[in-house]
């Protein structure tokens, strides 16, 4: 069925994870330093718990101090602002994530905001966001650093490619924009009001999906060799089991792709791992040591 290689995350995740696992044991012995993350959880959604306890389980195997405050569902905006605050003083705090979504009467855009932009290791800050955009060092948001990571193994130099990003959120699709930008690709991003999405996506020879509606992009918007980076995870039922799917059609995209990421196994599990590089990043910089590369 599938013309297309398959871009194996799970595979690159667990190299990248090693490789972060070496450097932290370098920088503990030559430096005495051992980067620390603590993950903040208010309320009990099971999709949050389940990627907090997958984060401090990678977090501790990897080498690294990890640390988790959980809050309960009804807890106040000032409650969790003063806990940010108090972990922005803490110096053997050198990442701090808020697991989105917050519950509803605590303002998630004022708690990634008042997150020490050094210890943003989410990326989510504005001054972030706006470092990555002037192309200054920094935190860059874990997915999509995952999906630059993977293109950039399997692409080498991709200057001058037609890179088309469907969405843009501020999580995904605008943060991957500007990854693309620096790399000097030529970056469309689309969206909801984008005029013939289709044609848009056959211009791409790399196609980031980050839309979150379920086997969206189908095979015939592909260009043919184009590489396919599904960012997205739907749950959905098929035949009456639940099942995660991506945002495009993967057996339909497989035929005409040169190369796709699975959903599972793709996109996914990028994300812990890169947020792991962010925290040695963000522990190297606070530190005053260089940043290993990986
Ligand atoms: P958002 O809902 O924040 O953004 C979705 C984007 O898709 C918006 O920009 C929206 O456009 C656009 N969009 C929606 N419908 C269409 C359409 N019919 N045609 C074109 N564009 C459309 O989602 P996120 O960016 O947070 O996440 C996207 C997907 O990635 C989700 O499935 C999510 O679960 C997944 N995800 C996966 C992660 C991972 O670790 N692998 C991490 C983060 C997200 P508009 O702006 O006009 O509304």
């Amino acid at each position: 069925m599938s013309g297309a290689s398959i871009i194996d995350g799970k595979a690159f995740a667990e190299g990248l994870r090693a490789r972060v696992a070496r450097q932290v044991a370098v920088l503990n012995q030559k430096h005495g330093l051992t980067p620390g993350l603590t993950v903040m959880l208010v309320g009990e959604d099971p999709a949050s718990q389940v990627y907090v306890r997958s984060k401090g389980k990678q977090t501790v195997e990897a080498g690294m101090k990890s640390d988790e405050i959980r809050l309960p569902a009804d807890t106040s905006h000032d409650t969790v602002l003063a806990k940010v605050k108090a972990l922005n003083r803490n110096p053997s705090v050198h990442g701090i994530l808020v697991q989105l979504p917050l519950p509803r009467q605590v303002d998630s855009t004022a708690i990634l905001n008042a997150i020490e932009p050094a210890k943003d290791v989410d990326g989510f800050h504005v001054i972030n966001a706006g470092r990555l955009a002037t192309g200054q060092d920094a935190l860059v948001p874990c997915t999509p650093l995952g999906c630059l990571l993977m293109l950039k193994d399997r692409l080498g130099d991709l200057a001058g490619a037609e890179a088309v990003v469907v969405g843009r959120s501020n999580i995904v699709g605008k943060p991957m924009a500007q990854l693309l930008i620096k790399e000097s690709c030529t970056v469309t991003v689309a969206h909801s009001r984008t005029r013939d999405l289709p044609a848009v996506c056959r211009r791409a020879d790399i196609l980031i999906a980050a839309v979150g509606k379920a086997e969206m992009i189908k095979g015939d918007w592909v260009r043919p060799g184009a590489t396919v980076i599904d960012v997205g995870i739907n749950r959905v039922e098929r035949d009456g089991k639940a099942r995660l799917v991506g945002d495009v059609d993967f057996a339909g995209a497989a035929k005409v792709a040169g190369a796709i990421t699975p959903v599972p196994g793709g996109v996914g599990p990028m994300t812990i791992a890169c947020l792991l590089v962010n925290t040695v990043t963000a522990a190297c910089r606070q530190a005053g040591v260089p940043v290993p590369e990986v």
